[in-house]
């Protein structure tokens, strides 16, 4: 370990840092540093992680199918757009599956995905 000018990748903020690498020290400084790209990056990050709990792999866990993959990556794209407030909304059906991205009052990307089941009975 050794002390490095550690560079923001979003802002070019220069803090001293240690670390392993030149590198390794801009990872660590753009991740800590507070600005706005480098919190648009975390929200990213945050909203990946949201997607897959909603229509990726992970939703299979609870009990939803997953979305091909194919489809994962374009509604991550579109999901990208409202993160950077140039979409308001994006709804998708899917199947039975319908699928609501948009900026909720809080300003936060709000993902609401619907499952249309029905049980009739008759006698
Ligand atoms: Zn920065």
């Amino acid at each position: 370990m050794n002390t490095f000018e550690g560079v923001c990748r979003y802002c070019g903020d220069v803090k001293p840092v240690m670390a392993n690498s030149q590198e390794e020290a801009d990872d660590v400084i753009s991740t800590k540093c507070t600005c706005p790209g480098a919190l648009l990056e975390d929200r990213k990050e945050q909203l990946l992680q949201n997607l897959q709990l909603t229509i990726g792999p992970a939703c299979e866990e609870s009990g939803l199918d997953a979305f091909e993959a194919d489809i994962v990556e374009a509604i991550t794209s579109l999901a990208g757009l409202v993160l950077q407030d140039r979409l308001q909304q994006v709804s998708i059906a899917h199947g039975k599956t319908t699928l609501k991205i948009a900026i909720n009052t809080k300003g936060q990307v709000k993902i609401t995905r619907t499952e249309k089941k029905a049980v009739a009975a008759e006698c």
